[in-house]
């Protein structure tokens, strides 16, 4: 591997004293630069678009006019065989079907107000009659059976979500408190449905009605009752005629993929994500009804700043040593699925990767002209980049690799990679998002940066890779334990699956591995990314505990320890 020492000061000077005389006349004028990324922002953040969510007609539309905008600044098809596009597939967050009923006895349930289905539940009609089993605990080690007496084999086996000492981390009862154990261990024995309820709610939360985490159903339907629901629970023996409709669907999604050949060995990535929230849902810090986010700065002015820079690029001749691959990102928004995918099924060798620039809301520079670039610790070079002066921009930069946006999929597959920010706003995932609080002049000010970066960084060698140690901010902070890994939000089978570990924390200090799948924490089964979470607040600083994972396939234990 070539290894790049510092930037040279030849190269800091060209870039001081003189701005490239016949550059300036090929590359378009700044007022028609700034005109055309106006034009960008209005038509992926109009309302026709509908929020752009990944899997919808708002995508395709973002899309097709992607591709036309790569066509006309004359890019080439670098996506699925001879096309822009680049399929991913995923699966779409479950919800609620039309087809949810429940009669206990003489009682006809009411769907919403009395009973909902829970994520753990199957698609099912069973006829059958209720069996009451407690907690529906069974615990020989503690010397508890709720099971025990109980008629449960082909009834419906009615529990509460409490415990007998209540739901908390030091529950004598901590192994049994997520419910998933609890419906395996009435299935086991037969049951052929499961009604929950609350009966403890000092001590328990009622489960959360919407499905938003995905969770592996079970074989029977799990509902839940709700206050009202449970007053209408009956006896052991009552009949119960149940049906449960969740819809739970694979969807598909697009990168637009453009690709600028130079015939240089390298490539230089450059993306910006195009989805957004659509009418919101999951993501969406707006409350009320439905309505079309436009995501204006998110991220319709990175993808904008993209194009722009496809186009300038062309007419660089100080920026002919590497070729450019253009990736318009979808399903950022729901866990970075594009570019996990894109990264996992490269459409060219990842090795062949000189760097990756992602920029993600870089619409709102504001009077401080701070311009934030984060990830600089994903190579040696990237420090001496942030000294460059263009402008009065005001750089300020943040190490770690991992963020919330593409440019982490990317250094997860070794390959360094920065992002661009302009600054969070009181806009952000609402639908006040619009193009006309964009600042156009700033974001060419932004792209003029970059320009900047790429024409400095503009000779045959490869930039050297660095792992950075700094605290990954995924991991939400409510947790008072973390594992240190970025889990891989496209994985659904069962486990948590680790798509990357940080250097020096819990599981990289444990010997975890990217790519190793968590199924069990110490005694707590991890059927999914919700049993980790839950998983993960039953632990405290200074705990050790024995995490299995699958690795390859095989069953493999590691102890970890919690700082
Ligand atoms: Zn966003």
């Amino acid at each position: 591997m070539h290894r790049r020492t510092s930037i040279s000061l030849v190269a800091l000077a060209t870039l001081f004293l003189s701005p490239c005389a016949t550059q300036a006349q090929t590359l378009m004028p700044d007022s028609q630069a700034v005109q055309q990324m106006r034009l960008d922002v209005y038509t992926l953040a109009d309302d026709s678009m509908q929020g752009r969510e990944t899997g919808t007609v708002g995508e395709q539309m973002a899309s097709r006019y992607i591709v036309d905008r790569y066509k006309a600044i004359g890019l080439a098809p670098k996506g699925d065989s001879t096309s822009y596009l680049n399929a991913f597939h995923f699966a779409a967050l479950p919800r609620t079907g039309p087809g949810n009923t429940l009669k206990i006895g003489r009682h006809t349930l009411k769907f919403g107000d009395d009973f909902y289905p829970l994520g753990y539940s199957a698609n099912a009609n069973v006829l059958t009659r209720v069996a009451r089993c407690k907690y529906g605990i069974l615990a020989p080690e503690l010397d508890r059976n709720d099971f025990d007496g109980v008629e449960v084999k082909d009834h419906a086996a009615a529990m509460s979500i409490s415990s007998p000492d209540g739901i908390h981390p030091h529950s004598k009862w901590i192994a049994h408190n997520d419910l998933r154990s609890r419906i395996d261990d009435a299935i086991k024995l037969g049951a052929n449905a499961i009604l929950f309820y609350n009966d403890d709610p000092e001590m328990a939360n009622d489960p959360p009605r919407d499905l938003g985490m995905k969770l592996q159903p079970s074989s029977v339907p799990v509902v839940f009752l709700t206050k009202s629901g449970f007053a209408k629970l009956g006896l052991s023996g009552d009949p119960v005629a149940i049906s449960t409709d969740i819809i739970r669907e694979q969807k598909t999604g697009h990168n637009v993929v453009g690709y600028l050949g130079n015939g240089k060995p390298y490539t230089v990535v450059i993306g910006a994500h195009y989805d957004h929230l659509g009418f919101g849902g999951e993501g969406s810090l707006h409350r009320g009804e439905p309505a079309v986010h436009n995501g204006a700065d998110d991220n319709a002015s990175g993808v904008a700043v993209m194009l722009q820079l496809a186009a300038d690029l062309q007419h660089m001749p100080d920026a002919k040593n590497n070729n450019y691959l253009f990736i318009a990102f979808s399903g950022e928004e729901k866990g970075l699925y594009g570019s996990n995918w894109w990264t996992k099924h490269p459409t060219l060798p990842i090795d062949s990767l000189n760097y990756m620039i992602n920029m993600d809301m870089v619409g709102r520079l504001d009077s401080t002209n701070n311009l934030a670039i984060n990830s600089i610790g994903t190579s040696p070079s990237w420090p001496g980049i942030t000294k460059l002066k263009v402008g009065d921009l005001n750089i300020k930069t943040t190490e770690g690799g991992i963020g919330p946006s593409d440019h982490t999929s990317f250094y997860l597959q070794g390959v360094p990679a920065i992002h661009f920010f302009t600054g969070s706003e009181a806009d952000y995932h609402k639908p006040t998002d619009d193009a006309d609080k964009v600042n156009y002049p700033g974001m060419l000010r932004v792209a003029r940066y970059i320009e900047a970066v790429i024409t400095t960084l503009n000779d045959s060698t490869k930039l050297a890779f660095t792992k950075t140690a700094s605290s990954d901010s995924t991991e939400t902070p409510r947790f008072t334990v973390t594992l240190g890994v970025v889990p891989d939000y496209m994985y659904d089978g069962k486990g948590l699956r680790i798509d990357g570990v940080t250097e020096g924390r819990t599981a990289a200090e444990a010997g975890l591995k990217s790519g190793d799948i968590v199924i069990k924490m110490g005694d707590l089964d991890i059927p999914d990314m919700m049993g980790y979470m839950k998983a993960l607040g039953m632990f405290r600083k200074g705990d050790t505990t024995q995490v299995t994972v699958l690795r390859d396939g095989k069953e493999m234990t590691a102890e970890v320890h919690f700082k």
